[in-house]
């Protein structure tokens, strides 16, 4: 109820965004009576977690680069009332021709085609075989902005980006070596409400894939975060297992610290190359960051009001001294201990956080610079799985400092002992 009711009011606040995916109906449950959305529903809602709904996005371009809606039929209106009947031939072939138009609206000229690729999983060639499922076929690039368009409306979805005008149909992608396929399908039981999402996911190598903003909230239970480029819900693509649990780690961050956990890259939908980085090809990588909005806390000096965002805290290790700062190198906003002892800000989140994930043992690697607090994570990791790492600047081998946030790396199989892990 709680989270619910939270929903509802962000749904209202931010005009109908994402993260109605943890809202998802069941298939049964696809073609019920649209809710009622009550005051007294609203009015429930938990202050903290709407706090964030307000923070000003990166994205400059959000509100411009809107695409047009696409026209609804009658018959789209009509599917928000309970169906008395299957759905029919008739039926499905005209939401995948309203499908096809606005695919079309979207600048996306791409013949769809009816014809099965070949090695599809069963439920997707069980929907061709039921001429319920067409494709647009393209490369990597193409297929990633126009899943990217169909499901969030924008081609660099921000948490303030619309729902795309695909968004009720069940969306897929699947890929082959260097080619990639977008197939838009009517669920069996009709299209999803107009509040709720269709089963959108990717199939790679036998692996469903989905998306994190359809597990959790942006703006409300994680915030978006890049900082070097404009960070997109569209990166944030992963094996399903990895969102769930990144899913439950930000929650479990934002109980404990009262506090969003930034999130940036995770992979395309696609998978491969990936601007920026070297890993992320394979929906088991994370980038997290550490926050400050502007918080009022004794270990802050000076205070601050970050009026573009929030911004990331970097860490420096300098004689054998830790030090976080807004800025580079320890150049500024050096957080201080407080007066009654213990740790700073940024130090007391990077042990909330490496608590929570040492929890979780599909998480192979934790890569952040700091061995004050990564030491004995280190440690303990190995204990519980032989080669588990927290890996920091006095260990990290062959990885890349990461001063300024949290690498995760998921991996199922049994990983390397007594030798420094790759990234
Ligand atoms: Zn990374």
């Amino acid at each position: 109820m709680r989270r619910c009711s939270c929903f509802i009011l962000g749904y209202l606040l931010t005009g109908g965004i994402h993260g109605t995916g943890c809202l998802v109906p069941s298939q049964g449950e696809q073609n019920q009576p649209r809710p009622v959305v009550e005051k007294a529903m609203v009015t429930q809602a938990e202050p903290r977690r709407h706090a964030f709904t307000s923070l000003p996005t990166h994205d400059p371009d959000m509100h411009a680069a809107r695409l047009p809606q696409v026209r609804q039929s009658t018959r789209l209106t009509a599917s928000k009332q309970p169906r008395p009947r299957a759905l029919t031939r008739d039926d499905v072939s005209v939401y995948l021709e309203e499908a096809r138009v606005s695919l079309r609206a979207l600048g996306i000229r791409r013949t769809a085609s009816s014809r099965p690729p070949r090695g599809l999983h069963d439920d997707l060639r069980q929907a061709y075989q039921e001429h319920r499922a067409q494709h647009i076929h393209g490369t990597f690039r193409q297929v990633r902005q126009w899943m990217s368009l169909a499901k969030f409306g924008h081609e660099h979805p921000s948490s303030t980006s619309s729902r795309g005008p695909l968004v009720r149909y069940d969306l897929a992608v699947t890929t082959s070596e260097d080619h990639a396929w977008l197939h838009f399908i009517v669920p069996a039981q009709g299209l999803a409400s107009a509040t709720s999402l269709g089963n959108h996911y990717a199939q790679h190598h036998g692996k469903r894939w989905v998306a994190l903003a359809d597990h959790l909230r942006p703006g409300v239970d994680f915030y978006l975060f890049k900082r070097t480029n404009q960070p997109s819900l569209s990166r944030q693509w992963g094996e399903k297992n990895v969102i769930v649990t990144l899913a439950g780690l930000a929650r479990d961050y934002q109980d404990r610290t009262s506090t969003l956990l930034g999130i940036g890259d995770i992979s395309e939908v696609t998978g491969g190359k990936i601007s920026d980085h070297w890993t992320h090809k394979r929906g088991v990588d994370a980038d997290l960051y550490l926050l400050r909005f502007g918080d009022t806390d004794e270990t802050l000096a000076p205070q601050k009001k970050y009026d573009e965002g929030p911004v990331c805290v970097w860490h420096t290790l300098k004689s054998g001294r830790s030090i976080w700062s807004t800025g580079e190198h320890g150049k500024k906003g050096i957080e201080v201990v407080p007066s009654t002892g213990g740790e700073t800000l940024s130090a007391r989140r990077l042990r909330v956080l490496a608590t929570l994930v040492l929890q979780d043992d599909t998480i192979a690697y934790f890569v952040h610079n700091d061995p004050t607090v990564l030491k004995s994570f280190d440690q303990r990791a190995g204990e519980r799985v032989p080669g588990r790492r927290f890996l920091h600047a006095e260990n990290r081998a062959y990885w890349p400092p990461h001063r300024d946030h949290v690498h995760l790396r998921w991996d199922e199989g049994p990983l390397p002992v007594g030798t420094p892990p790759r990234p």
